[in-house]
């Protein structure tokens, strides 16, 4: 369908021209008309179905210049990269409207973000946490909201966002138009969603956790000791040749290596550059500016290879992105569906590598039975023999080992237990204790309030 079809402004399709986007994407499609009729709407879609155009045009067509710029449309975003893409999105679709829209978020000095709200904001991008700062300091003012965009809303909740989210939504007018957008939909999404939206269209383009078509998946089963070699190797034979440095930098082929952890991100970081491959790196305790300089390299060019975490990477839009490393496998199975999904965009074909050792069968297992299929199996020099039934064996073994200690220890308080490993993984960026138990995130005592707040300082 074509984007004038949908009878959006001259301006607007202008803007699009100049991105070079011929056709609507499927969920521009179902969601922009919705949208346009005023109707709330909850979208099921993921980074790179073009769903930020899906939200950004229908409000962008209705918001019209006014001398005195008043928020119209608070976008609010789970990370900081994701609302600087949103935001620039909007500038993208907007650059031949005279609107006035601001970015707002965490780990960057607030004298600037308040500077530019004082000068007036028609649209604000942000991320929670730096939304309610600014408000208490009275410079935020959403009576004239009237559309309200809650993105990644899975990801607000898994950081735990929500008691943010709710306030933001307690201090809106009661008219305005609310979208949701999900990459996963759960009970605990589907709950927000009936508690903050009126008799929502329910949008979905793809079915739930399908991996994009097309990225080829290959699955490298070894041993964990030779993970590095492994990827070193592959780097260097399919990043670093001659002949992918010899072609203009926007043209060469470029890499993202998963880590689960903020250390691991680290200390593979320093394996590579020590091998003598150029890599950044992002994770939640690098500062904004590490954050922002590192995606800023990776995505002109200047360094074909990324190291990163989930909840860094979660959302970015890296356009012509060639292969994704699972260095490791995630530890929440839909992470794997948000990793290989960094490739593979908007046609373009990728190639997603998995890497996984013993230890990891458990955690195979459970995407593969998310997916529905298994992630075929590539052979080479380092490939051992996979045996997809040992997965029933570890689990075996696992509980074993849980019976073993409760026979021995009994009730006893030195009794190794399951949240001390988890106490130990607390530098995982990819931790969520608790899954969508609201009652324990409010606790201000709990364990699992305080791992909520560090990430929410860390990414907002
Ligand atoms: P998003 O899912 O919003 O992150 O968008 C993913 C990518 O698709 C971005 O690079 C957009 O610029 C691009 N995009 C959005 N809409 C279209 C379209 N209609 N045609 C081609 N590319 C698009």
């Amino acid at each position: 369908m074509k984007f004038k079809e949908f009878g959006i402004k001259k301006d607007i399709l202008n803007a699009i021209r100049k991105a070079g986007y011929e056709e609507a994407t499927p969920i521009q499609e179902k969601a922009i008309p919705v949208i346009m009729e005023g109707s709330d709407v909850i979208g099921l879609a993921q980074t790179g179905t073009g769903k930020t155009a899906a939200f950004a045009l229908p409000i962008l067509n209705s918001i019209e210049f006014r001398k005195r710029a008043r928020v119209r449309a608070l976008i609010l975003t789970p990370t900081r990269e994701l609302a600087i893409q949103t935001f620039e999105n909007f500038k993208k679709y907007g650059r031949y409207m005279d609107l006035k829209t601001v970015c707002l978020y965490g780990g960057a000095k607030k004298g600037n973000q308040l500077a530019q709200l004082k000068r007036g904001a028609d649209i604000i991008v942000a991320t929670p946490g730096r939304l309610i700062d600014l408000y208490n300091e009275g410079v935020l003012d959403f009576k004239s909201v009237d559309y309200f965009v809650l993105d990644e809303a899975d990801r607000m909740l898994d950081m735990g966002f929500v008691p943010d989210v709710r306030k933001i939504n307690s201090l809106l007018p009661e008219w305005r138009q609310m979208i949701m957008f999900s990459a996963t939909m759960d009970k605990a999404v589907e709950d927000l969603a009936n508690q903050m939206l009126k008799d929502p269209v329910r949008i979905q383009v793809a079915a739930q956790n399908d991996a994009a078509e097309t990225v080829d998946q290959r699955l490298i089963y070894t041993k964990g000791e030779l993970k590095d070699t492994i990827i070193i190797q592959f780097l260097q034979n399919e990043i670093k040749n001659p002949e992918n440095l010899s072609l203009p930098r926007k043209d060469r082929k470029n890499a993202i290596v998963f880590t689960r952890t903020k250390k691991g991100a680290d200390r593979l970081h320093k394996a590579l550059v020590k091998a003598g491959l150029l890599a950044v790196s992002i994770h939640g305790d690098k500062t904004q500016g590490q954050r922002k300089d590192a995606l800023d390299r990776f995505r002109s060019g200047q360094v074909q290879i990324l190291v990163a975490t989930d909840v860094a990477a979660r959302g970015l839009d890296i356009p012509k992105l060639n292969y994704v490393f699972n260095y490791d496998l995630p530890e929440e199975p839909d992470n794997y569906v948000h990793r290989i999904g960094r490739t593979g965009r908007a046609g373009e074909s990728g190639i997603a590598y998995t890497l996984c050792c013993e230890d990891e069968l458990h955690l195979l297992y459970e995407i593969e039975k998310l997916m529905g299929k298994e992630i075929p199996e590539a052979s080479t020099e380092w490939s051992l023999e996979l045996d997809r039934t040992k997965f029933k064996r570890h689990n075996k073994r696992n509980n074993y080992r849980r019976n073993f200690a409760r026979r021995s220890y009994g009730d006893n308080k030195n009794r190794p237990r399951r949240n001390d490993k988890h106490r130990d993984n607390r530098n995982n960026d990819n931790h969520r204790a608790n899954r969508h138990n609201d009652n324990n995130r409010d606790n201000k005592h709990s364990r699992n309030h305080r791992d909520n707040r560090d990430n929410r300082n860390k990414n907002n």
